[in-house]
């Protein structure tokens, strides 16, 4: 109830400024009452959240904050999501690689990442299901690597992807294992991606020290807005259908696309979208796009030379494709 002539801010609001709270305002520094929302959704305790700009902003800041520049490492498993391999660049550190084996099925090479995990290696990544791959980690390479890695290096768990997945989520794993951070983003299965918000879910500690590193007001009062109003029962419940339908159509596009003629592969996914292998992706690509239809091509990445990626649509989108 307090006025507030502390900040500096104007006492109006623009016409345009349509949110509950004011744009005139600064939102939170650090939005706590945020936080404690997040943490039943991913059953740890508020103070195991930290909410930022998506998952990207939780893989930079925790590069910059065990990573220093020139001397020490990440360990990434390619094919897999760029941004672990962005931040530790421009952060000067290093990028080790252990390719996951596609022979099984992109699984982790569990022998050889221990065997890369040199005192350098402070951040080791991986991504469950996996970007572009679509497979999910198997949970005993988890916890063998979470043993291995203890007091060693932090074992961050990007589960950009879960909310598609049966697989449990590695939160449950935080209690026992506090050199692991699990990162979760409302963009994929919350439809959100333009609000930005993504959270780390890790031990307090570890959260404290990257409040100390992330800019204040990082999540804008839109975003702090439209996240809180997700978390209201009934849009939980609306997301939830929404993945169940994503699911049914990731089963139905992949054996529709496994009957067609030019399709060598269409890679098992637990994710909303396909990695699948064609004989002549230009031509398929050159299809897709003269449809009016965006896919990912992967032809670039290493052992991705037929690949694309596809997201899984709407029902009307996926007949389209
Ligand atoms: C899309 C994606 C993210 C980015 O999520 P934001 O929360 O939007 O930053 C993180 N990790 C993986 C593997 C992704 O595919």
């Amino acid at each position: 109830g307090l006025v507030r002539l502390h900040a500096n801010e104007l006492p109006w609001r623009q016409d345009a400024d349509t949110s509950a709270g004011g744009l005139n305002r600064y939102p939170e520094p650090h939005p706590l009452e945020l936080a404690a929302r997040l943490a039943p959704l991913y059953g740890v305790a508020p103070e195991c959240v930290l909410p930022g700009r998506g998952s990207d902003e939780a893989i930079d800041l925790l590069v910059r904050a065990w990573c220093r520049a020139g001397s020490d490492s990440v360990l990434i498993c390619p094919p897999t999501f760029g941004m672990y391999g962005v931040c530790a660049r421009i952060q000067g550190a290093g990028v080790l690689e252990v390719p996951l084996l596609r022979e099984r099925g992109y699984a982790l090479d569990i022998d050889g990442l221990l065997a890369a995990c040199t005192p350098a290696v402070k951040l080791v990544f991986l991504c469950t299901p996996n970007n572009p791959t679509g497979n999910s980690v198997a949970a005993r390479d988890i916890l063998q690597l979470a043993s291995a890695l203890r007091g060693r290096a932090l074992l961050v768990i990007d589960e950009a992807y879960a909310d598609f997945s049966t697989a449990p989520s590695c939160a449950t794993l935080l209690a026992r294992h506090p050199g692991i951070v699990v990162l979760r983003t409302l963009s994929k299965a919350y439809a959100l991606a333009g609000a930005r918000c993504g959270v780390a879910l890790a031990d307090p500690e570890i959260i404290g020290l990257l409040r100390r590193i992330i800019p204040p007001y990082a999540l804008t009062q839109q975003t702090i807005e439209v996240v809180e109003r997700a978390l209201e029962p009934a849009a939980l419940r609306r997301t939830r259908e929404r993945i169940a339908g994503i699911v049914a159509e990731r089963a139905r596009v992949a054996a529709a696309l496994s009957a067609l003629p030019g399709v060598l592969k269409v890679w098992p996914s637990d994710a909303n979208f396909l990695l699948v292998e064609f004989d002549d992706p230009a031509r398929a690509l050159e299809r897709t796009h003269a449809a009016g239809l965006l896919v990912r091509d992967l032809r670039r990445s290493p052992g991705l030379q037929h690949a694309l990626r596809i997201t899984i649509g709407s029902v009307e989108q996926n007949e389209h494709l």
